[in-house]
């Protein structure tokens, strides 16, 4: 099979209505909004745009409802290079809204899963030619399970690596494990994973090696301003984040894996895609918002010049 697709995003496709006030209403209460906008926004959707904004060969696998807010979410990814040919427009159900309340820097979000939750597998059997078209499937867990599940034993089958960020996090069944090369969690949903509590700093260290004791063939924790830690072919790695005077730290995760994909494509080692990833997160952080603060690829290589 010809892999004319580097990076498969499987995922979701959110657009999120940000209101910003002084505080939270209590209940029952009407207050006044101060500014309101839209932004495009999910998992896979911020994932995908990063890749796509380096100038990688990325497509989407997904789901919106036959609405506005789907049409804007797919001209958006068309506009960041993104390839749609796997998104359903579904009758009858929304596209994925988030409604967050923005006051004091403090977000309050709510969020309706809308077509995402519909992504089944029947629904993404349509595309299956495309997992095996792809040399990286990037997953999160934004949609029904079951179908990230058959999606990497497709991936599995057709020699397609299967990148996953387990966000939010989810009780994961013994064998998928195996069937990912790459699980990137932060180091929240690293504690929820695996059910333990970092007590020391040696416990980074014990979270990768059960990670790939279970069957993931690379585990890279993501520790915010403190970097990372991973394993590569010589051991276990902990990376510092770069020192950037940081500003807005929303998508950051997004970023790293964006860029974390799009270097793994390229052919770079864990090594180099993890110096890539850091860099790429830390360019976003240094600037406000989430998908327009990731980075081209000839700012990231500025950066690291
Ligand atoms: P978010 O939910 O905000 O998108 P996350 O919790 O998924 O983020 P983090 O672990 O906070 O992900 O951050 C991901 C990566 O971003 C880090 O491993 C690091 O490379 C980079 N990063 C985050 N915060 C900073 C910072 N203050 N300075 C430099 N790099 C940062």
């Amino acid at each position: 099979m010809d892999k004319d697709i580097d990076v498969l995003v499987l995922g979701s496709l959110n657009m999120d209505l940000i209101i910003e006030t002084d505080r939270n209403p209590y209940p029952g209460e009407t207050i006044r909004g101060k500014a309101f906008y839209t932004s495009p926004g999910g998992k896979g959707d911020n994932q995908a745009v990063a890749i796509g904004r380096l100038g990688g060969n990325v497509s989407f696998m997904g789901c919106v409802g036959k609405d506005e807010y789907g049409r804007q979410l797919i001209a958006n990814l068309i506009d960041n290079h993104v390839g749609t040919g796997g998104i359903s427009e579904l009758d009858g159900v929304s596209t994925g809204l988030a409604f967050i309340n923005v006051f004091k820097g403090q977000n309050t979000i709510i969020l309706y899963a809308g077509a995402n939750g519909q992504c089944t597998i029947d629904q993404m059997k349509h595309y299956e030619g495309m997992i095996k078209r792809a040399r990286i499937l990037l997953m999160q867990l934004e949609i029904p399970l079951e179908t990230v599940v058959w999606a990497a034993s497709v991936a599995k089958k057709s020699d397609t690596m299967v990148v996953l960020n387990p966000a939010p996090a989810a009780t994961l069944d013994d064998e998928f494990y195996h069937d990912i090369d790459v699980l990137v969690p932060n180091e929240l949903e690293a504690q929820q994973l695996l059910d333990m509590e970092v007590k020391q700093r040696s416990d980074y260290d014990k979270m990768v090696t059960m990670l790939t004791d279970m069957g993931v063939k690379n585990a890279i924790i993501t520790l915010g301003s403190k970097g990372m830690i991973y394993n590569s072919g010589s051991g276990i790695k902990h990376k510092p984040a770069y020192e950037v005077k940081a500003v807005d730290s929303t998508g950051a995760g997004d970023a790293f894996i964006g860029g974390l994909c799009y270097a793994l494509a390229q052919g770079m080692d864990m090594d180099r895609a993890t110096d890539y990833a850091n860099a790429v997160a830390a360019i976003s952080v240094m600037r406000i918002g989430a998908q327009s603060a990731s980075p081209t690829a000839k700012e990231v290589e500025e950066f690291l010049a």
